[in-house]
């Protein structure tokens, strides 16, 4: 690995798992100063023993605490927007309840932390890199994902919207969105061959993501050989999106 991160510090919600979790690690490998921001306090303490980061625990569904936690965070160079949360219902099922959750923590989270993070930046007058981790799912419709589709094509329009406002101070937006990605709870739920197999099928390369395929390419957006890469909206999904 090369140090292409070193003396960058780089902030990554949803750090304590998953996507989140590797995203950190590689960051941490190539140089950088990680601040992970992340719910559970055993998975911080975690990730720090690991990767000795700096950990802010904060349940993300809640706007107020969230802002602190961003501001905590402070002053990064780069932000990861990765915490994610679902819930399976069918779409006459959905409840007003669980709609509103999955949109604060997927939609709303992401735009509390980068208004900080991008204030931030704006403030000091340095440039900077986000990076929203949206889904497939924002272009397509999941059965029993209502509320998981909706808050996906919500990030994918902030994200556009960041691109265009913070662009011109030289702030970039991108995102992410990957096909079913191999987390230890995504191994579990696609383990069944009569479940995973159709999925399998529509995805060209013939297998899921693995959560290093999913940061490599987080960090390549945040990284300054995508110094031209401001609004993409981009598939880490095997061809999927293509079909
Ligand atoms: P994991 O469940 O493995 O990790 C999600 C992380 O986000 C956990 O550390 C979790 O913390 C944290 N998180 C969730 N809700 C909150 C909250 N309210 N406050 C603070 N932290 C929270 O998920 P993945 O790694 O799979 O997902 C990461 C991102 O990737 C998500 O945005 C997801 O939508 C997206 N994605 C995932 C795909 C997949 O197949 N895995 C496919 C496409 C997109 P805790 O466990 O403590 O709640």
């Amino acid at each position: 690995d090369g140090r292409d991160f070193a003396g960058r510090r780089v902030l990554v919600t949803g750090a304590g798992k998953g996507i989140g979790r590797a995203t950190a690690v590689m960051l941490h490998r190539r140089g950088a100063e990680v601040i992970a921001a992340t719910r559970s306090a055993e998975d911080l303490k975690e990730l720090a023993a690991e990767i000795g980061c700096r950990t802010i625990a904060v349940d993300l569904g809640d706007p107020e605490a969230t802002r602190r936690a961003a501001i905590a965070a402070l002053p990064v160079d780069a932000l990861v927007n990765c915490a994610g949360t679902t819930t399976l219902e069918s779409f006459l099922d959905t409840s007003v309840d669980s709609f509103d959750a999955i949109m604060a923590v997927n939609a709303r989270a992401p735009m509390i932390v980068a208004q900080e993070v991008a204030r931030d930046m704006i403030r000091r007058g340095r440039p900077g890199a986000i990076v929203n981790v949206s889904s497939v799912s924002s272009a397509i419709g999941l059965p029993d994902h209502t509320a998981y589709c909706a808050s996906k094509g919500a990030l994918d329009a902030i994200t556009r919207v960041m691109a265009v406002e913070l662009g011109p101070h030289g702030i970039r937006t991108n995102s992410v969105n990957p096909v079913v990605t191999l987390t230890p709870m995504a191994v579990k739920a696609w383990s069944d061959p009569a479940k995973s197999g159709p999925m399998l099928g529509r995805i060209p390369l013939g297998r899921f993501a693995q959560p290093d395929d999913v940061a490599e390419v987080i960090l390549y957006l945040l990284g300054d050989a995508a110094a031209m890469m401001n609004g993409a909206i981009v598939p880490v999904d095997g061809g999927f999106l293509a079909t």
